[in-house]
C-alpha cells in the first residue's frame, strides 16, 4: 500500500476548490483498503473517503487525515442475475452502463448524479422519486477491524442521510434491478438528463445541491431565489443564476467564498421565512457553518 503526502484535492472535486490531503491513498482491493485503514489506526490519523467529490467542499488549508479514493477492482461493476454489484468507487455512469448492457432497469435515476456507488450510499443519493435505498440490497463496509456486510436496514438510509460512522468505507454495493431492455434504459436515462439540463447548471463547476430541502412544500432553491440571491457573488463563487440551490465556481473560487455564500443564503432565508437551512454538501477539514 502506498501513501502519498500533501496531495492537492481540488482536482478530485467537482467544484474544484480546497487544499491538500495530509495523506492520500488509492486502494485497489479489499485487502489494500483494510491495510490502509489499519495503518491510519496505528498512526492515529483520521480517515476520510472521497468518491467523485461531487457533494464535497474541502477546507482551503486542506485536511489532516488519510484521504482514500477507491480504485482498481473497488471501482468496477458487474451484473449477477438481477443484481448489479458495484465497487464503492464505481461511478454511477459505469454502473448504469453495465445495467443497460445487461438489460436491467431501475438505475436510470442516477444518470444525472455524478457520483459513485459508495458516495451514493453515504448520501442516500436520489432523484426523480428514487434514491439509493429504493434499489440497494446491502453493502460491504470496511473499517480498521475489517469488512462486514450491512443490510439496507442496518445502513439506516434516509433523506440524504446514512448511519455510516466516521472512518467507515463502503467497499461494495449490491443493487437489485428490474428486467428491461438496453433501448428502454437508454431512452429513460436520456429523458432524465434532458430534464436535468433544462433546470440546473450542468455545465458549470458545482457540488450539486448546497442545502437539503426543508420540510414543507418550498424547496431550498426557491427560498434562496425569493431572497433575491440568484447571481449573488462573493469572490470567485456565485449563486447559480440557473438554480439558486447551486453554487458555481465562476472564476478561481475558494472554499471560503462558497462558505461565505452559504452563510449569507442561510441568514437571508432565516430572516425572510424563519426557516433554518441545513447543508447537504459534505465538509472535509475543519469547515462549519456558524449558528444562526
Ligand atoms: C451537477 C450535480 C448534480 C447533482 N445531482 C444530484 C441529485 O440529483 N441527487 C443527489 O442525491 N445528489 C446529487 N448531486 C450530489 C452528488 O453527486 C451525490 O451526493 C453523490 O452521491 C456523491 O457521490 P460521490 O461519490 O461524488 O461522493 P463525494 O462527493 O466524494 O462524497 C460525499 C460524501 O460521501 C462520502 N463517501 C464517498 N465515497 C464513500 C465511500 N466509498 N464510503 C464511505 N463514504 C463515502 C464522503 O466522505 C462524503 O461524506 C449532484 C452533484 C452535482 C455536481
Amino acid at each position: 500500500m502506498s501513501v502519498e503526502e500533501h496531495v492537492p484535492l481540488a482536482r478530485y472535486t467537482t467544484i474544484g476548490t480546497g487544499g491538500s490531503a495530509r495523506f492520500f491513498a488509492k486502494p485497489e482491493t479489499l485487502e489494500e483498503l483494510h491495510a490502509s485503514l489499519r495503518w491510519a489506526e496505528e498512526e492515529g490519523v483520521p480517515v476520510e473517503t472521497i468518491g467523485l467529490g461531487s457533494n464535497l467542499l474541502v477546507h482551503d488549508d486542506g485536511v489532516e487525515a488519510l484521504v482514500l479514493k477507491l480504485a482498481g477492482e473497488l471501482a468496477t461493476a458487474h451484473v449477477e442475475g438481477d443484481l448489479l454489484v458495484a465497487g464503492g468507487g464505481a461511478t454511477n455512469a459505469v454502473c448504469l452502463h453495465r445495467a443497460r448492457a445487461a438489460g436491467l432497469g431501475g438505475f436510470e435515476f442516477a444518470s444525472a448524479i455524478p457520483g459513485t456507488a459508495g458516495g451514493g450510499v453515504r448520501m442516500n443519493a436520489g432523484a426523480y422519486g428514487r434514491e439509493w435505498r429504493t434499489v440497494l440490497v446491502d453493502a460491504v463496509v470496511v473499517d480498521a477491524q475489517g469488512p462486514r456486510t450491512l443490510t439496507l436496514d442496518e445502513l439506516d438510509l434516509d433523506y440524504r442521510h446514512s448511519g455510516l460512522k466516521a472512518g467507515e468505507v463502503v467497499a461494495q454495493v449490491r443493487f437489485r434491478l428490474e428486467q428491461s431492455t438496453p433501448e428502454a434504459v437508454k431512452a429513460r436515462a436520456a429523458e432524465l438528463l434532458a430534464q436535468r439540463k433544462a433546470t440546473q447548471p450542468t455545465n458549470k463547476r458545482t457540488f450539486g445541491s448546497v442545502f437539503k430541502n426543508p420540510e414543507g412544500d418550498r424547496g431550498a432553491g426557491s427560498l434562496i431565489e425569493e431572497c433575491g440571491l440568484k447571481g449573488h457573488r462573493i469572490g470567485g463563487a456565485l449563486i447559480s443564476p440557473r438554480h439558486a440551490n447551486f453554487i458555481e465556481n465562476a472564476d478561481g473560487a475558494s472554499s471560503a467564498d462558497c462558505i461565505a455564500l452559504m452563510i449569507e443564503a442561510r441568514r437571508r432565508v432565516r430572516e425572510s421565512f424563519g426557516i433554518e437551512l441545513r447543508h447537504e454538501v459534505q465538509f472535509l477539514g475543519p469547515l462549519a457553518l456558524p449558528d444562526l
